[in-house]
């Protein structure tokens, strides 16, 4: 995750703050991953028929490209624009301010977007195999650029109504992932190339609320168009569904195409669950911001908390049913000295020294 943003006073946070929290991103994280596998109890699950759990699921590197420890979020403020325009190349920008190797790793830039874009997202190659994809596409801007105010789930600074739940970056990966608006694009009635999505006229015009609408395409009658889908521009709220055969063209890409093949070979796993909260703090003596690896059990609600001797708090970072988790804790401005890491969950707590050089 990049956040490329315009806040000078470096911030992280807080309302209308394109310099989004760790949080925000989380929740986003948590949302691909309930949509993805179709989570029981979450808004990613439907009992539809042709509804499918797509087996894939996302994390934040923990590893950089030089292999050194990350929480796979990088920051940069960029003072020359206020908002990026993805009509005039600012891909390129995006790619220049901010790029990992789109062979090993999903690059999705949070930034702010001109003309109330929600997303951005450059297709896979496929290049014989698989219909409606490019043969080609610059492998430098490959990636997915999402507008801050519609990323992450009802946090931080998301703040655009209909889509506040995190779906856009659903949708925007499921174009990374070869998957091509269920009304072809192009006018409409077109072929996505999925043969259990029903021809659509047209869903380019964005719904307002969850009204159902209905298609009659090629003189073939009405048919009910799939609000409930991902791919669709319905509402947030809306959305619960992959269709099958979308999970089994993004499965094909994730074969077929060269650079997504490899992304899925990367080393570079997430962070273990744990029977008991553990908690790691490194390099220790610290001469720049260590990074703190939280392990624990499922998904937990948790703080870390950074404590001077006397026992003042100096950082907090909260975490909302959150997965093992990597942090990085920032110590820029603190006098040489001891301190004290403290990870508390609802029910334990782990504390650390920790020594800033
Ligand atoms: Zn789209």
């Amino acid at each position: 995750m990049h956040v490329v943003h315009n806040n000078a006073s470096l911030t992280v946070g807080g309302a209308n703050n394109g310099n989004i929290s760790d949080a925000q991103i989380q929740s986003q994280i948590q949302v691909l991953n309930e949509d993805y596998r179709r989570q029981a109890g979450t808004r990613g699950y439907n009992t539809s028929p042709i509804g499918a759990d797509a087996g894939i699921e996302f994390y934040l590197a923990t590893a950089d490209p030089n292999g050194q420890a990350t929480n796979g979020i990088t920051r940069h403020y960029y003072a020359a624009k206020a908002a990026f325009d993805v009509n005039t190349n600012d891909d390129v920008l995006l790619s220049q301010i901010a790029y990992w190797p789109s062979d090993q790793y999903l690059n999705i830039w949070v930034t702010t977007l001109k003309d109330d874009y929600l997303g951005y997202t450059q297709f896979p190659t496929a290049a014989d195999t698989l219909k409606g994809l490019p043969t080609s596409a610059n492998v430098l801007t490959d990636g997915s650029i999402i507008d801050h105010r519609s990323f992450g789930r009802q946090t931080g600074t998301v703040t655009r109504s209909l889509y506040l739940l995190g779906r856009t970056v659903t949708h925007e990966i499921g174009h990374w992932l070869g998957l091509i608006h269920p009304w072809g694009d192009g006018g409409g009635c077109n072929e996505d190339y999925v043969a259990d999505t029903p021809l659509m006229a047209d869903g380019s015009n964005a719904q307002q609320s969850c009204k159902q609408t209905y298609s009659n395409c090629n003189g073939k009658g009405q048919v009910r168009d799939l609000m409930e889908n991902y791919m669709n521009y319905w509402p947030d709220a809306c959305m619960n569904m992959f269709t099958a055969g979308q999970v089994a063209r993004m499965r094909a890409v994730l074969k077929l195409s060269p650079r997504r093949a490899k992304v899925l070979t990367t080393e570079s796993t997430p962070l273990g669950e744990t029977e008991t909260l553990q908690v790691k703090v490194y390099p220790n003596p610290a001469t720049a911001d260590p990074t703190v690896d939280v392990q624990l059990k499922g998904n937990q609600s948790f703080s870390v908390d950074l404590y001077d001797t006397a026992g003042r708090q100096l950082r907090t970072t909260s975490f909302t049913n959150t997965p093992s988790t990597r942090v990085t804790l920032s110590v820029s401005g603190l006098p040489t000295g001891v301190y004290i890491v403290r990870v508390k969950t609802g029910s334990e707590i782990a504390s650390k020294r920790l020594l800033v050089q």
